[in-house]
């Protein structure tokens, strides 16, 4: 008799069991055909950190301070990048044409997208306008087209 009461609390307490462990694995079940669908994320390395232009203004909001025709300086952020080449900026004994050619291909990326108060820089002589209109006009200084600058 003590037998049969031990096997059937062990059916009760295998079944309980069961229950929870099938409750568990069903939002699982759910789950799963979500996360095939889901591209697996995926982070960015350290130092891999992509910059669409190379320099910035030192303060947030300076685009709202300026008026259209007012040029600012710019700082160029590979003088304040440490491991800054790692993260696509140039060296810092780079040439004007390198600086330049490596400011062009990230210009090209940000003119791909269409961001709310973009303007424009010189990567060169370090100055920004927040006319956008002026992109890939003759920068005032030195002549060469400017290109897409964000103020963020
Ligand atoms: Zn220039």
């Amino acid at each position: 008799m003590k037998i049969a009461i031990a096997i059937i609390i062990v059916l009760v307490v295998a079944a309980i069991g069961a229950a929870i462990v099938a409750k568990r694995r069903s939002p699982n079940a759910e789950l799963t055909p979500a996360k095939k669908i889901m591209p697996p994320t995926q982070m960015m390395p350290p130092g891999q950190m992509s910059y669409s232009q190379l320099d910035i203004t030192e303060r947030f909001g300076d685009n709202e301070r300026l008026k259209p025709d007012e040029w600012i300086s710019t700082q160029p952020l590979s003088k304040t990048t440490p491991n800054g080449q790692a993260s696509g900026l140039p060296s810092a004994d780079a040439t004007n044409d390198e600086v330049y050619a490596i400011a062009s291909k990230m210009s090209q990326i940000r003119e791909s997208i269409a961001i709310p108060n973009d303007g424009v820089y010189c990567p060169i002589c370090h100055i920004a306008n927040i006319q956008l209109a002026k992109l890939h006009a003759p920068c005032p200084k030195c002549g060469r087209p400017l290109l897409k600058f964000g103020w963020d």
